[in-house]
């Protein structure tokens, strides 16, 4: 039984953020050793009697991170220029991932990567894995022992390929039920089936990942979607016959609750409506697009066909782990008015879209991403006043927007003081 005393942020039963300027978060441990929350709301000193207490004055608690969208073998692409999403692929992204052949390789990127994510205040990630399962057994060992909630799955990717990532159909749907026998449910982690994206699957490949999900439907499902105008010429060409690129995904079974697809810029209402009715989600990665020159991501139009989505790094074409950066370029990409309708996003949604909402779009509402009751406790400790602006800014600031918005605009890794996992409370962060 664990008491916080500290500022608290988190999100009501409406899904409005709320701000506890002096605040008690109590955790309890449920029968496998999960803290999770079991009261929220203003400082009780006779609540948090019996509960061994920390007192945060000047920090504010607020969940932790959840990233829609990340490559973790892409930790050494991160910052690599190129002409388009294509030729960074090849000259880049594949040159790095057939290093995951390497288990030893493997491991040390896992480790470098899950203690990123944690000095970044990311809790949850859905996270591509390389072709090689042991790519999957080195960050899901790692996961796993520092009790996190996690979510990663084998790349998919028999053709259109170069040697060292490329792999074989059969023996690659052969391993994705391996790996959702070994992982999926165990502790707190989750498997992805992982098809990269149509032009490196074969038919053969996209209908045995569809029979999977049929199969285990409480497993997700990861890749990407209309990123790049050359990347959907090619799904043409490949798929003729398909309404759009979106559509091959359904053709093969690959639309439904617990997908998660990256991107989704160059969509038509059909599309969004598509993604709706069945359930389906998109991981929205600005810096990725920004970086990459794919486009921009059209936030009104989701919104008004009611197309759920999350935000996400996208690292290594996301050019920041950091949830704050991301929010940022998310409200660029929204302001962009030229080539669709510009909008002004409150720090509030974009808040939302990277933690409660993130969590809702991967099904797990209630148990990620939010501190009611019952939620686990996974959290981050903001210091407002972390740079010298920072502190005169937040100074400064009248309403929970102005706060919101500083910290969104000013914020970095310096913000995070502490990142707390429902399993353990970690001071590697700098805390
Ligand atoms: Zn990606």
């Amino acid at each position: 039984m664990r008491a916080y005393r500290s500022a608290l942020l988190y999100f009501l039963p409406d899904d409005s953020l709320t701000y506890e300027p002096d605040g008690l978060l109590l955790t309890q441990a449920d029968e496998h050793g999960v803290q999770r929350v079991r009261h929220v709301g203003p400082w009780s000193a006779e609540l948090a009697q019996g509960f061994e207490l920390e007192h945060w004055p000047g920090r504010i608690i607020a969940p932790g991170f959840v990233d829609l969208h990340i490559h973790y073998p892409q930790v050494d692409v991160i910052g690599s220029p190129a002409e388009g999403l294509l030729p960074w692929l090849e000259k880049y992204t594949f040159v790095q991932e057939s290093r995951f052949a390497d288990p030893l390789h493997a491991r040390e990127v896992a480790t470098f990567f899950l203690d990123e994510m944690q000095r970044h205040g990311v809790t949850t990630a859905l996270t591509f894995c390389t072709s090689h399962a042991g790519s999957v057994d080195a960050l899901m060992m790692q996961a796993q022992a520092r009790g996190l909630r996690w979510i990663a799955g084998r790349c998919l990717m028999d053709r259109h390929a170069p040697d060292g990532v490329r792999d074989q159909t059969e023996r690659s749907l052969l391993e994705t039920e391996q790996l959702i026998d070994r992982w999926h449910g165990r502790g707190r982690l989750g498997y992805a089936i992982t098809p990269r994206f149509v032009p490196s699957c074969s038919d053969a490949q996209l209908a045995g990942a569809g029979e999977l999900a049929a199969a285990h439907p409480g497993v997700w499902i990861q890749s990407h979607v209309a990123e790049n105008r050359d990347e959907i010429e090619w799904v043409r060409q490949l798929h003729p016959k398909a309404r759009s690129y979106l559509a091959v995904y359904q053709q093969f079974g690959l639309l439904r609750p617990r997908s998660i697809y990256a991107h989704g810029i160059h969509f038509d209402d059909t599309d969004r409506q598509l993604m709706r009715d069945s359930g389906a989600a998109v991981a929205v990665c600005p810096t990725s697009n920004l970086f990459l020159g794919s486009g921009f991501f059209d936030v009104v139009a989701a919104d008004r066909i009611g197309m759920a989505y999350g935000l996400a790094s996208d690292v290594g074409g996301g050019t920041s782990f950091s949830p704050f950066h991301t929010m940022m370029a998310t409200y660029y990409v929204g302001r962009e008015g030229q080539g669709k309708t510009g909008c002004s996003i409150s720090p509030q949604a974009l808040w939302f879209a990277h933690t409660a909402g993130a969590a809702r779009a991967l099904g797990l509402q209630g148990v990620v991403g939010n501190l009611l009751p019952g939620c686990e406790a996974d959290f981050v400790l903001i210091d407002p006043k972390a740079t010298p602006l920072l502190a005169r800014r937040v100074a400064q600031a009248q309403s929970l927007d102005e706060l919101l918005f500083a910290l969104i605009v000013l914020g970095d890794d310096r913000l995070i003081e502490r990142t707390v996992h429902a399993g353990a409370l970690s001071a590697s962060a700098g805390g």
